[in-house]
């Protein structure tokens, strides 16, 4: 099975309150992790308001066909793939969809990442997108283990 790691990032087409914002993710996060178990994906969404940044992975196929479904969804728009490669491991093997909505608590992890003010995608790279995730990701999980 050739497995493949895709990266995008989008434009939030919602403008809404914080707490509307977050019912918004979490409908999307909702169906992501649904849809995804099915298909065998993986893989983490950053929000930070202004911008969707994304790291699909799974068999090729199935990639590429949720990644075409996410990018006719009206939620967001300018849809821009950064990055696809073939991949021998998952980085994201325990996550449907894990997710980070930027907030205070993710602050040390974006400034380590040289990121003080609103972050800008158009900028970033697949592997500094992957790096963050990845960060995000082991705080989330750190924080899981310890509220356990
Ligand atoms: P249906 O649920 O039948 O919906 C039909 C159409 O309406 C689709 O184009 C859908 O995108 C759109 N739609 C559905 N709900 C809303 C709504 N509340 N507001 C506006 N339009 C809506 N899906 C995954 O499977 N995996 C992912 O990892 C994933 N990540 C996502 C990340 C982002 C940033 C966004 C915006 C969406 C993501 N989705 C993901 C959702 C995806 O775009 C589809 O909505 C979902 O997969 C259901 O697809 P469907 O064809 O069954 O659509």
């Amino acid at each position: 099975m050739a497995m493949t790691q895709l990266v995008y990032y989008s434009k939030n087409t919602l403008d809404a309150d914080d707490r509307s914002q977050l019912v918004n993710l979490r409908e999307i996060l909702e169906i992501a992790r649904r849809k995804n178990g099915e298909n065998g994906v993986t893989g983490y969404l950053i929000f930070d308001k202004a911008y969707f940044l994304q790291i699909l992975e799974g068999d090729k196929d199935a990639v590429e066909e949720t990644y075409r479904r996410i990018a006719g969804d009206r939620r967001h728009a300018d849809v821009t793939l950064v990055e696809q490669r073939p991949i021998a491991q998952r980085n994201f093997s325990d996550w449907n969809m894990g997710s980070a909505m930027r907030s205070v608590d993710h602050e040390e992890i974006y400034l380590a990442h040289g990121i003080s003010g609103s972050i800008d995608p158009t900028k970033m790279t697949g592997s500094k997108i992957l790096s963050l995730a990845t960060d995000l990701r082991d705080l989330e999980a750190r924080r899981n283990r310890s509220a356990a």
